[in-house]
Parts: C-alpha cells; structure tokens; sequence
C-alpha cells in the first residue's frame, strides 16, 4: 500500500533511540509502498526550540542512512493555517477562552473531592466553561490573558460517535472526552500540539500517522477535530517505546541516548539499528516520490 508518512520531531532537544525508531517506522511504512516519508519540524513549542537541534535532526537521520522527502515543512511557517482552523472552530461555537493559570488549575483540582482525571493526568475541571458571554468579552476587552479551550462535550454532541484505526490495537472507538476540553491555543503559543498536528496531518496528506504508543490517547481528540475540521482520517501506527535496560522510557533529554553521543563514542548506525531493535535500513530506492 502507497503510504504517506512523516516523523515531527519538535526541536527541542537531541534526537535519541526511540527517535531513530519512530523515524525508522514511518520511513519503512512509506519505502515499502513507493510512498513518501517527510520530516516536519514542530518548532512552535515556545523557547526550548533551538535551530542548533534542528541541525542535529537532520544530521542524525542522514547518518542513520534514512532520507526524506527534500520538502521540509515547519510548523512556525504555518501560523495563519492554525489560525483559520481556529476560526473556524470558533464559528461553531466550540470554543471558549480561558483565563485561568496553571497555578489556580492546580488549586482547584486539589479542593476537589473528584477531580476529572484522564489518560494523561489531570483533566481541566471546565471553571471557564461556565462563564457568561458578556463576562468573557469583558475580560477580553480589559487584556486579560487567555487561552481557547474546546468545549469538548458539545463538539462530541455535534458530530456523534466516531471511530480510528490502529495497525496494531485495531479499530477504536473514539472517546475524546477521557481527555477533557484540551487546550488548542495557549496564552502565548499560536496553536496548541493537538491542533496543529490535526491541520498539518490533513495538509500534507499523511495516509499514516506513525508515533509512539505515548500519544495512542491524543487520537481520541485528533479524531474529533478531523470531524470537525473536515479533513481526511488517516490511519494510525502507535508504535512501541524503546526503553533503557531497566525498562525506563527514553525521555528526550535522556542525554545518554543521544544519537550523537552514540555517535562519538563511535558507534556505527549499524549498532544503533540493533538497539533500536530494527534491522539497518537496506539501500535502495528513496522513500520519497517526487511532487
Ligand atoms: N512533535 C511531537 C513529538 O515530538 C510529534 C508527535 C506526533 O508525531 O504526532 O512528540
């Protein structure tokens, strides 16, 4: 099957184990097929994204032997994208500004008798939610900052029960409320991950979204605003984690899995593919088409 993939490493950081896996999996799934494997850069992550790591990314996977598509997109290009989807979002009355802080968040969830709690931790408890028109126009007036939440109940009444695919868990059924009313614009960032990863997925065509196991759950929101948005579902790939010897999730910053340590410590890309527990990527035909 022709496959269009991409691997959207957010430059913040070295590129490590579980990366060059990730990359590996979409870049196999697109070489398989003749379909095309591309690298998206999502810079919008606020000040930890550093141009010295996007060097890095591209380093890395050259040395790794992957290639990909020559067209690079970054998401600090795509604002005024993010932005219509925001519009348009708006326009059906989903979303609701938020003024709250991460601190006052925290307080009333720790008041709470039985604080709203999702796959990935707390869920916001909907405190701005419930506030009137006229109060939030006034509070916007006065330049009080604010996030856009999803009002993730009405958008769910709006477009019913929907289902994703998983090459490996299968079909799903979509359960967006288990993560809340997510945040799609933050106070001092253009477009939040699950926004920005939807808009981009369906622009660039993506047949096959492949990531780690750790995002399985954003899908169930992906899913609502691909209905919402209107935009093609494409499938999904939730790929296994590499872990270290003791079984720990390679988090980013875990240094000592950096690709370029293992690199100057004079590994060859041969010895990362075994860690990795892949086998080397074969010479061949690019794992790209070209546009
Ligand atoms: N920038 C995200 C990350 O590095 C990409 C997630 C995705 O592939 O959807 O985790």
């Amino acid at each position: 099957m022709t496959e269009i993939t991409r691997f959207a490493p957010s430059p913040t950081g070295l590129l490590h184990l579980g990366h060059a896996y990730s990359a590996w999996v979409g870049w196999q799934a697109a070489r398989d097929g003749g379909g095309r494997f591309s690298v998206r850069i999502e810079d919008i992550d606020g000040p930890r994204c550093r141009p010295e790591y996007e060097a890095a990314i591209f380093e890395d996977l050259a040395w790794l032997g992957l290639d990909w598509h020559p067209e690079v997109w970054r998401q600090s290009d795509r604002i005024p994208a993010y932005t219509q989807a925001v519009e348009r979002l708006r326009g059906q009355g989903l979303l609701y500004p938020c003024f709250c802080s991460r601190t006052s968040i925290r307080r009333e969830l720790a008041a709470m008798a039985n604080a709203p709690h999702g796959p990935e931790g707390p869920l916001y408890p909907g405190r701005c939610r419930g506030l009137s028109a006229a109060e939030r126009s006034d509070r916007i007036a006065a330049g009080e900052a604010h996030a856009w939440r999803l009002d993730t109940g009405a958008a769910t009444a709006r477009v019913g029960r929907l289902t994703w695919w998983d090459r490996r868990a299968g079909e799903q059924s979509a359960d967006p409320a288990s993560l809340g009313d997510v945040m799609l614009v933050g106070k001092d960032r253009p477009a939040a991950y699950h926004l920005s990863v939807v808009v981009d997925d369906a622009a660039q065509e993506i047949t096959l979204v492949t990531r780690g196991r750790d995002l399985f759950h954003a899908t169930h929101i992906h899913r609502l605003l691909q209905a919402l948005l209107d935009v093609p579902v494409p499938r999904y790939h939730h790929h296994r984690l590499v872990r270290d010897d003791a079984g720990t999730r390679l988090a980013k910053r875990a240094d000592a899995f950096a690709l370029r340590r293992y690199r100057e410590q004079g590994l060859a890309p041969a010895d990362v593919w075994a860690h990795a527990g892949v086998a080397p990527p074969a010479p061949g035909r690019p794992a790209f088409r070209s546009a």
